[in-house]
């Protein structure tokens, strides 16, 4: 059990880390190549605009949470 906590909170840990240094990560619908394909060729991706990179879900929590706090502590 407690290999287990120790294993989880290393993962987040390192997450955590990951969203800090790069705070971008490879777009998942485009797998990273800014282009889709769609039955009739190729279409720009819808979810990152073709620019390939996406914010990760651990960066965005923190940038929302930091505009909460900024909002509330004025
Ligand atoms: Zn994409």
């Amino acid at each position: 059990m407690l290999t287990a906590s120790v294993l989880i909170l290393a993962t987040l840990a390192g997450y955590a880390l990951l969203c800090a240094v790069k705070p971008f990560g490879p777009c998942r619908k485009c797998r990273g190549s800014g282009i889709r394909e769609v039955r009739k060729g190729f279409k720009m991706c819808r979810r990152c605009h073709g620019q390939c990179y996406r914010l990760r879900v651990g960066r965005r929590l923190l940038n929302t949470s930091r505009e909460i706090h900024r909002t509330g502590s004025r």
